[in-house]
């Protein structure tokens, strides 16, 4: 007997600031994707970077998606909340030796070109990070927009930090514990976020956990290869005419926006989009990023 597809996907964003058109696009995205195979669509808001959140910005971004329609099938997840977890996770790790105290400051790192291969700090600090030790295969994978992808940690990123010497969570360890812990079976994300993925597929790896299908959606040029100044692209999406942003976010993923209706209300529309959807038109708008910048905490 094969087993039912089964589709999760979810929307994850930093309460940093407000929801603005990339964002929509992307939570868009996943949205489209989930819907438009009878998937799943949670959303779990990313707040465990203190220093840089708003307060109140999680709750103006889960009304911003609410107001294009933007619901999710199950009670939004916050990081903040899950602690206990992450810190269960880092144990294990440290316990299996595959992962590590570092005491290694920027300065000294900057000397081997930000790459941890090897602790370099003559003594312990009492502020030290937790880094995972990262082995010389090569990861790949194969992006749902971007094709195949090869990243080798060893040589591009080195260990990586999965808790910060300020005592906060990385986002990678955080991302992938979640993706895991809500069954995600599909993350579909900004294309800012390609380099990350192979971070988060040999953390997977060491954890045991599954490897979710990734998409990542190309956010810089419009559909017509216009580049969008970045204040358009950044004004906050709560000033903006809700119909047309809309339609500029579906233009966005490739999408005939001429299916919505102004006069349809956001509900009516976003079920249209769902409807008329075709993945295949999701486009790389931009090159990704290059293969990624090594964390140094
Ligand atoms: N919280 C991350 C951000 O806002 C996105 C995480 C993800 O989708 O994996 O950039």
């Amino acid at each position: 007997m094969t087993r039912p597809f089964h589709y999760r996907g979810r929307f994850a964003p930093s309460p940093t600031g407000p929801l603005h058109l990339g964002s929509l696009t992307a939570a868009l995205a996943s949205y489209l994707m989930a819907k438009s195979q009878h998937g799943q669509w949670l959303i779990r808001i990313e707040d465990i970077d203190p220093p840089r959140e708003i307060a109140g910005m999680a709750d103006k971004q889960l009304q911003s998606l609410a107001g294009f329609g933007l619901l999710p099938d199950e009670p939004v997840l916050y990081q903040s909340t899950r602690s206990p977890y992450y810190e269960a996770a880092l144990a294990k790790l440290l316990r299996e030796d595959k992962a590590f105290f570092c005491s290694c400051s920027r300065t000294q790192l900057a000397e081997q070109d930000g790459i941890h291969r090897r602790c370099v700090a003559a003594t312990a600090s009492e502020r030290a990070a937790i880094r995972l030790r990262v082995d010389h295969r090569t990861i790949a994978f194969t992006d749902g927009v971007y094709g195949r992808q090869y990243q080798n940690l060893a040589d591009v990123i080195g260990d990586f930090v999965l808790k910060r010497a300020d005592g906060y969570f990385a986002y990678q360890l955080a991302v992938v514990l979640d993706d895991a812990a809500q069954g995600v079976t599909h993350v579909v994300r900004g294309a800012d976020l390609l380099s990350s993925t192979p971070r988060q597929i040999f953390l997977q790896q060491q954890l045991g956990v599954p490897t979710p299908v990734y998409c990542h959606i190309g956010l810089v040029r419009d559909s017509d290869g216009r580049k969008l100044s970045k204040s358009q692209w950044a004004a906050d999406l709560d000033d903006q005419d809700r119909f047309a942003a809309f339609s500029l976010a579906y233009r966005h993923l490739g999408q005939d926006d001429r299916i919505l209706q102004r006069n349809l209300g956001a509900a009516a529309n976003l079920e249209q989009a769902v409807q008329h959807f075709d993945a295949s038109l999701l486009p790389a708008l931009t090159a990704p990023e290059p293969a990624g910048s090594p964390d140094v905490d």
